[in-house]
């Protein structure tokens, strides 16, 4: 499986990704995690995307592009990967699709979260996520609390709002979806390559991406 995961930020494309990463063993490669990761080892790529993530911006698409040319060439994306927040601009489709041939991939589809925008937001305001780097499970205030209140029920490490998802960034970064992201679903779409979902849970999401590729 080698797929691209589109959808609004809180569409669910982390839970998705982990969900078909049990289901077929291709690796979760999610932009936003990698960028976090940068960040806390104070990286010099961690320091300039800092400052465009925690005002909800898009870090450049030079920098993303030269990550993602060394993240796709690891071993572990033999066994098929999904690719979750990225691309996320035209230009980086466009550079994604040069790339591929170059390193002998094939994408089989993209796959578009179709999530109203109330549910989005509700989400987004709600969520949790645990603070230990190696855990990073999710959970939600309303939905998926942890069993005790802002401990992690997998590690035992306080869950945290992510600094990027305080009400101002959330407006920011649906504002930059919708201007930057929203039109590579006809990009896909174009290319023959695009596949639809819209279900009530981030699980059946999983399931009709899954049947689509066996
Ligand atoms: P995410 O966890 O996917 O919501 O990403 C968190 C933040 O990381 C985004 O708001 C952007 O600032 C940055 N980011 C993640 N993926 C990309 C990408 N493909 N291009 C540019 N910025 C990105």
């Amino acid at each position: 499986m080698k797929i691209v995961l589109l959808g609004a930020p809180g569409a669910g494309k982390g839970t998705v990704a982990k969900a078909l990463n049990k289901l077929t063993g291709a690796v979760q490669i999610s932009t936003g995690d990698i960028l976090r990761s940068e960040v806390r080892a104070e990286s010099d790529l961690g320091k300039i995307a800092k400052g465009y993530m925690d005002a909800g911006d898009l870090v450049p698409d030079e920098l993303i592009m030269r990550m993602m040319e060394k993240r796709l060439q690891q071993p572990d994306c033999a066994a098929g990967f999904i690719l979750d927040g990225f691309p996320r601009t035209i230009a980086q489709a466009t550079a994604l699709d040069e790339m591929m041939p170059e390193l002998g991939i094939e994408l089989d589809f993209a796959a578009n979260l179709d999530v109203a925008k109330e549910v989005i937001l509700d989400r987004l305001t709600t969520r949790r996520t645990c603070s230990n780097p190696d855990c990073q499970a999710i959970y939600n205030v309303k939905s998926m609390p942890t069993k005790v209140e802002g401990i992690c029920d997998k590690c035992g490490s306080p869950v945290v709002q992510r600094d990027d998802e305080t009400e101002q960034a959330i407006s920011k970064r649906l504002d930059v979806y919708t201007e930057k992201t929203v039109p590579l679903i006809s990009y896909y779409e174009k290319e023959g390559k695009l596949l639809n979902v819209r279900t009530a849970s981030s699980k059946a999401s999983a399931q009709v991406i899954f049947e689509k590729i066996r």
